[in-house]
């Protein structure tokens, strides 16, 4: 273990590396760690993935004393405290799961202040004789974790959790830091109010996960569909969620029988077959787990590949979660609905016998969840808006299936005025369905009643459906041109820009309603654009797992993935380069170097591969998307102009991208495109300039050419040039 006392005050940065080994804090990581570390309170609202587990982590480590971790899930205590252990910190944990004699070693180890770290559950905390033993204690500062857990409005609500703020009274006062990835804005405050973090800091990031897909699919023969993915996808980690218990053991065993290593998870199984099912996924001894919403809430697993729903949730909050869970060390994370209209009236049959105020807030979620399948609009922007973030500039590159396959879009100038009119004419008093009602010419009571009859706007268009419209509702409240008032209703009011268009219109072009069940295409999911050595790659994960069995342990625990891509990419052969590698603290090295170093110096000499001091070029989640994309297209010869416009680029940054593709050891063929666009003659003279010239230097080559060439022609042959010289 690595010694760590008060005097020493290691930069934070320096600790990031030696304890963590990364280079640089993520989002407001530091932010968060620099307030808490000065003695103040902190409110941390972070998707899932984002590392808010470190924000905690790092400052236990550098403070003197033990930080006070709460965390629902006893479950999972020793796993996060297996996790401290493999960096080399002094974690432990108190729950009903320890023997007498552990427990008591555990509260030894606190009171000496050779914890760094103490987990416990909200409910050991109540009990008297804990708070004793807490005052005898030196506690740094409290941790709550999962801290929506206060909150009835939010998924997963815990009434122990109630009493945190109570109990901290009977300690001396020390910073609390509170961390959740709800979004929304109820559970929000609710926690706030029940902590009493009005003056604490927020430290709120974007919900908005780059490496994500979201793909929904029509609900025809999902069984064949999941069983196909699957075993496209194997070695890699997935949870399937389905709504019922006899779902999730039908396919459960379905799998099973279809020589896929599953098991169930859901409420209705006794707890111990529970953990030990969440064991055997987390350590890799099934591939998949299927299961209810039951299951999930701290699985910190980072490298879960693809969640997928076999039922539709109930609302997109849930959705969120759930998918949430998918790639959160910002890798490869597919997810993947099955979508059925069907599920939806299911679904709202069984709310029947709820009382009336749930039964409507709980179909409203549920039908936002609907129009959120059924819609043609980029996903990540429906998601991102439904939380109230805006994502204008952000590109969803490609990692949704509505961007991915774009729907055709038409001229909807008229029906953008006339839906804006209803809205106008009814004082922003009433839902999508009435709107639509009004525009269609209805005479139904409601609309008789406000004497809508007599509107405008009332029967302007009776050719369009219902599904139609609420398709152009939808994307006018996506674009701005609308809100849904969420609190009052649903019901929708104009915006400005809604307002101006009525004084001012243009034309406008939309996302053409396309019934979900009759799209007709082969789906291919987003695979990673690898720059690191697969091959490798499998080898070092063969040796992870070989090594996690034997210590009886997850893989994770020991690397993760992107420490393995990045072990795969730069071949470090000695324990100096080893720290190098992303994720690899001083801890790490010492205890799981070894075999790592000699199976890539093994891997290394047989296949002579020369070994460059330069560093790999790395790429996230996002990029390796685009890449993956321009590769393809290159290779079914789609005209580069052509690539950047669906790419929604301009060409100077599709040069860019290709450029780096090409500078990082990948070789495209661009022959097709520079021969539509330059002359032969021109080409060869600019290939020729290349080949004698010692820069590169584009601005300089233009000159030296007599700058009879665009900047575009020059850069089109350096960067064949360079595909074919240099691969
Ligand atoms: P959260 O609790 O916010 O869902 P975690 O704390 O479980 O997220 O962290 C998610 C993943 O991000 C983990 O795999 C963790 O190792 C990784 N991570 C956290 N901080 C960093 C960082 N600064 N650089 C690289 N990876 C990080
Ligand atoms: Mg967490
Ligand atoms: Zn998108």
């Amino acid at each position: 273990m690595i010694s760590v006392t008060p005097e020493i005050t290691l930069d934070i940065q320096q600790s990031l590396k030696r304890f963590f080994g990364f280079d640089t804090f993520r989002g407001k990581q530091e932010a968060v760690i620099r307030h808490l570390m000065k003695g103040n309170d902190c409110f941390v609202i972070m998707p899932t993935g984002a590392g808010k587990s470190l924000c905690y982590q790092l400052p236990a480590i550098m403070m003197p004393g033990t930080a006070l971790v709460i965390s629902p899930l006893i479950a999972l205590m020793k796993n996060q405290v297996d996790q401290l252990q493999a960096l080399g910190i002094e974690a432990g944990f108190l729950n009903s799961s320890l023997s007498k004699s552990e427990y008591e070693q555990v509260k030894a180890k606190t009171i000496s202040q050779e914890l760094k770290l103490l987990y416990v559950a909200p409910e050991s905390l109540v009990k008297e004789e804990f708070i004793e033993f807490l005052n005898q204690a030196n506690i740094s500062f409290v941790a709550v974790d999962e801290v929506h857990c206060i909150s009835e409005w939010g998924h997963d609500f815990r009434p122990e959790y109630r009493r945190i703020r109570q109990i901290l009274q009977y300690i001396p006062k020390v910073p609390l830091i509170a961390l959740t990835a709800t979004a929304t804005p109820k559970v929000q405050l609710d926690i706030q109010h029940n902590l009493q973090l009005e003056n604490a800091e927020l430290f709120l990031t974007s919900f908005n996960r780059h490496n994500l897909y979201y793909e929904i699919r029509p609900k025809h023969n999902p069984i064949e569909q999941i069983i196909r993915f699957i075993k496209q996808n194997e070695g890699k980690s997935g949870i399937i969620y389905c709504l019922s218990r006899r779902k999730v053991e039908e396919i459960s065993s379905l799998l099973n029988v279809n020589g896929i290593k599953a098991v169930p998870y859901h409420a209705g199984l006794d707890s111990s077959a529970r953990t030990q099912h969440q064991d055997m996924f987390l350590k890799e001894q099934v591939q998949v787990v299927v299961a209810t919403i039951a299951f999930g809430m701290g699985i910190d697993k980072p490298d879960v590949r693809y969640v997928i729903h076999y039922d539709v949730p109930k609302s997109i909050e849930g959705y969120y979660q759930e998918t949430g869970r998918a790639g959160r060390d910002g890798l490869e994370g597919n997810c993947i609905l099955f979508y059925d209209f069907s599920d939806i009236i299911k679904l709202e049959k069984f709310m029947k016998d709820k009382p009336l105020s749930e039964r409507e807030s709980g179909k409203h979620l549920l039908y936002e969840m609907a129009s959120f399948s059924e819609s043609g609009a980029c996903r990540r922007k429906q998601l991102l808006h439904y939380f109230g973030e805006s994502f204008e500039d952000a590109r969803c590159s490609s990692m949704c299936d509505n961007c991915r396959y774009p729907k055709e879009k038409f001229d909807a100038s008229t029906l953008v005025k006339s839906a804006l009119q209803a809205v106008q004419e009814t004082g922003g008093k009433f839902g999508v369905a009435h709107l639509v009602n009004i525009l269609k010419g209805s005479r139904n009571q409601q609309i008789l009643l406000y004497h809508h009859d007599q509107l405008k706007s009332h029967g302007l268009h009776t050719e369009k459906s219902e599904k139609e419209w609420k398709s152009i509702f939808t994307q006018l409240i996506l674009q701005d041109f609308l809100m849904k008032d969420i609190d009052d209703y649903g019901v929708i009011r104009l915006e400005k820009k809604g307002e101006e268009y009525l004084k001012n219109p243009y034309p406008i072009q939309l996302i053409k309603y396309h019934e979900i069940e009759k799209i007709e295409r082969d789906p291919v999911v987003a695979e990673d654009f690898k720059a690191f050595d697969e091959i490798l790659f499998d080898k070092l994960k063969k040796l992870r797992k070989d090594i996690a069995r034997e210590k009886d342990i997850p893989p994770y625990i020991i690397f993760q993935d992107p420490s393995l891509e990045d072990m795969a990419a730069k071949y470090p052969i000695t324990l100096t380069e080893f720290q190098n590698i992303q994720g690899v603290g001083s801890g790490k090295a010492q205890k799981f170097a070894a075999p790592f170093l000699k199976l890539i110096q093994q891997y290394v000499e047989e296949n002579e591969i020369e070994r460059t001091a330069e560093i790999v070029v790395k790429t996230s989640g996002k990029n390796s998307a685009n890449k993956l994309f321009i590769i393809q297209h290159i290779d079914r010869k789609t005209p580069l102009d052509e690539i950047a416009q669906l790419k929604n680029m301009s060409m100077e940054e599709l040069m860019e991208e290709i450029e780096h593709i090409i500078y990082s050891g990948t070789r495209l063929n661009i022959d097709y495109y520079i021969q539509e666009v330059i002359d032969e003659d021109k080409q060869d003279e600019i290939y020729a300039y290349f080949r004698h010239s010692d820069t590169d230097n584009l601005s300089l080559a233009q000159q030296e050419l007599g700058n009879v060439y665009s900047p575009e022609e020059v850069q089109l042959i350096r960067a064949k040039f360079y595909s074919e010289m240099a691969n």
